[in-house]
Parts: C-alpha cells; structure tokens; sequence
C-alpha cells in the first residue's frame, strides 16, 4: 500500500484529500503544522507528500528542504493567485503543485503521474531476470515461480520501488512490518539474506555501513 502523508493546517482540506486518496486505496496520515510533519517524516518513509505552504510553526518551504535528502516526492498545495510561491515551489525542487480549491479529480491525477513517474504506482516491476506483479503478488525469476513469504515479498517490492536509494534499516522494517523498529535487526537482516539468496541478487542488494540496505538496479 502507498503510503501519502497530507501536511495541511486547513482541517477541512486536509480531511478531503484523506478521504478520497484513502477511498482510492491509499494509507494517509495528516499532519496540521510543519513541526508535526517533520515528526512523521523522520519516524516513516512516505511515497508522497502533499505539503500547504502557509503552516504553523515551519512553513512548506522549510519542511521541503528537510524532505529533499530523501528523495521522497512532494506536491506543493498552493492558495490561489500566490504564482511566485508555485515559481520557488519548483525550483525548491517540488515535482508538482495544486492549485487551491482543487478538483478531486486534478488531484488524483497529479497523485497518480507524480508516482508513475517514481515509478511508485507500476504493478508490474521489474529487476534484471525478475519479475513482479504487485497485484497477483508472483515474483518470477527466470521463467520460474519464486516462492516468497507475505515479508519477504513487501520487503522486495520496497526494495524495488526505491532502487538506488540507501534505506534506512529501522524506517524499512517500519514499513514493512508496520511496527515500530526497537533494535532488533536480526528479522530484517534475515529476510534480506533469503531474498538475495532465493532471487540471486547478493551483488545487488548491497550493506550500506551504518544506513541499512541499498538495491541496484
Ligand atoms: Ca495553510
């Protein structure tokens, strides 16, 4: 499941996108000032962020200079008519932006193309020999059926889904277990012994000293 975090201080927008991302099959979590925002970003990875501008405590701006190391993709939520805050949005190195009041549908367009474009929203993925259906769940290497457990396959999937990007061990486990990570690296660093070995990819998933895991694609 894709995960989207909403930050946006206007209660009544924020609940509108929930609602409809949620209804689309989305997980989403909102936050209502910047501080906050930066809260769930350091305890979770996100898919997307849908980021206000004008918030409490610390504005869109300063929370996307917090994002930008992560790689994670932010579309920017602009009050109407504020053109130069679209302008520096952009160059600040934002994917998309709307307009506000948005269409539901304009929204779940710009959703939908900014993770098409992070390759967030393929069901089908692919990695050298390997294929994977995110919607029959089958992973097959070589013409093969490759059995993998419910983790393992949403491990490999993160792993994909973020190729070139170091990951964090305790953030990883959090999304893929959906608990909070306390420590204990034996059940990631288990399932990523078995997925290199079941899939063949010991050269590609590479240790990233005192980070966590790293695929190559
Ligand atoms: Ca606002």
């Amino acid at each position: 499941m894709l995960n989207v975090l909403i930050v946006e201080d206007e209660q009544a927008i924020a609940n509108l996108i929930y609602v409809n991302l949620s209804d689309e099959g989305y997980r989403c979590t909102c936050a209502f000032d910047g501080k906050k925002g930066a809260d769930f970003i350091e305890k979770e990875n996100y898919d997307l962020i849908l980021l206000d501008i004008m918030l409490p405590v610390f504005d869109g701006f300063e929370l996307l200079e917090y994002i930008k190391p992560l790689g994670t993709p932010v579309i920017f939520l602009t009050a109407k008519g504020t053109v130069d805050d679209r302008i520096k949005g952009l160059k600040l190195g934002a994917d998309d932006y709307l307009v506000k009041p948005f269409q539901i549908g304009e929204l779940l367009a710009r959703v939908e193309a900014v993770l098409r474009r992070y390759g967030k929203s393929e069901k089908l993925l692919s990695l050298a020999d390997v294929s994977i259906n995110t919607d029959s769940r089958q992973v097959i290497k070589s013409e093969q059926i490759i059995d993998l457990t419910v983790k393992e396959f949403d491990l490999l999937v993160e792993l994909v889904r973020n190729k070139n990007v170091a990951l964090y061990r305790d953030r990883l486990y959090e999304k893929v277990w959906g608990e909070e990570f306390v420590g204990e690296t034996r059940t990631l660093d288990s399932h990523i012994q078995r997925l290199r070995k079941k899939l063949g990819l010991e050269e590609r998933i590479k240790t990233v000293f005192r980070i966590g895991y790293r695929l190559e694609g």
